[in-house]
């Protein structure tokens, strides 16, 4: 099943012709999910051929403008459209208040529901197939930063092992793989385990929006797939990134290799910089599976890395 990542605004602060703000589309299978609305966010995903009618939810990790600002447009065009399905947001204490502010902001209210979630860590949610969890960042306002987590799946069959010790083939194979034990035709009992590769882990995507390094952050991301994180800054600017409560590249990337990730991608660049080029090179040469997101991009999440013994 896809499960694909369509980095729609990639800049902090404020959208200009290179970057637009912070927003991120989540697709897995026929579900698309999005990780903050920030100005210019509809655009984003007409132009990258997003289908947003098949939005079913919003999470927010703060209210800060460069975050969010995207949703009362959106809400109005989704209106436009004739949407009837309900649209679930979820964020952090004051997710109520937002939403009901931007769904009442112009004169014609969208006339789908609109369910506001407000979570803290500790909250999971289940979403078409998905379990998504939360952890407080370290930003100058509550952020919450998620995790998005595929169920793990049943190990591969070895069918020749099987074969070698006389499992048959068909309902009793069906049986084996759904993690029971069998009897083979002459009498023996076949466990699971001796026939089921170790299950395979699910994949995963862990979003921080604006943070500082924090150890929840690891937490959160540990052995998966996909870190995307904050790199508003190069090293010339890590003092200023301590005072805004943002990382640099070099940050991320040290959270990245403690966190076991497989990949790490790099976003929310400060405007001030022409280009990720300084930020890619600080990052790689700590974590080298470090990617820079640029607006308009698509990657699908990897599977997870394989777990150190
Ligand atoms: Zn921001
Ligand atoms: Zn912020």
């Amino acid at each position: 099943m896809d499960f694909r990542l369509t980095f729609l605004g990639t800049g902090a602060g404020y959208p200009t012709p290179a970057r637009t703000v912070t927003a991120l589309a989540v697709e897995r299978g026929r579900d698309l999910f999005l990780l903050d609305c920030g100005e210019g966010a509809l655009r984003a995903m007409q132009a990258a051929g997003v289908g947003y009618g098949r939005l079913r939810a919003v999470f927010f990790s703060h209210f800060h403008a460069d975050h969010c600002l995207g949703l009362p447009g959106l809400l109005q065009t989704l209106q436009l459209m004739g949407r009837q399905r309900r649209l679930d947001v979820y964020g952090p204490p004051g997710t109520r208040d937002f939403l009901h502010r931007a769904v009442n902001l112009a004169p014609f209210a969208p006339g789908f529901c609109t369910i506001a979630h407000e979570l803290e860590p500790g909250s999971e949610v289940a979403l078409g197939g998905l379990t998504v969890s939360c952890a407080w960042m370290d930003h100058t306002a509550p952020v919450l930063g998620y995790r998005l987590q595929e169920p793990d799946r049943p190990g591969p069959l070895d069918a020749a092992r099987a074969a070698a010790l006389g499992v048959p083939e068909g309902p009793a194979m069906g049986r084996r793989k759904a993690g029971e034990a069998v009897t083979t035709p002459d009498g023996r009992t076949v466990g699971p385990e001796e026939l089921v590769g170790p299950p395979r882990r699910g994949r995963s995507a862990v979003f921080s929006s604006d943070t500082r390094p924090c150890a929840d952050l690891t937490e959160l991301a540990r052995g998966a797939g996909l870190l995307v994180h904050d790199s508003t800054f190069t090293e010339a600017h890590r003092d200023r990134a301590t005072e805004t409560g943002h990382s640099t590249a070099a940050q991320a990337a040290v959270t990245a290799r403690e966190a076991g990730v497989a990949a790490l991608s790099l976003w929310h660049f400060s405007q001030r910089y022409r280009g990720p080029e300084t930020h890619l090179a600080e990052a790689r040469a700590l974590f080298t599976p470090t990617e820079a997101a640029g607006d308009g991009m698509t990657r699908d999440v990897p599977s997870p890395a394989p777990e150190l013994s």
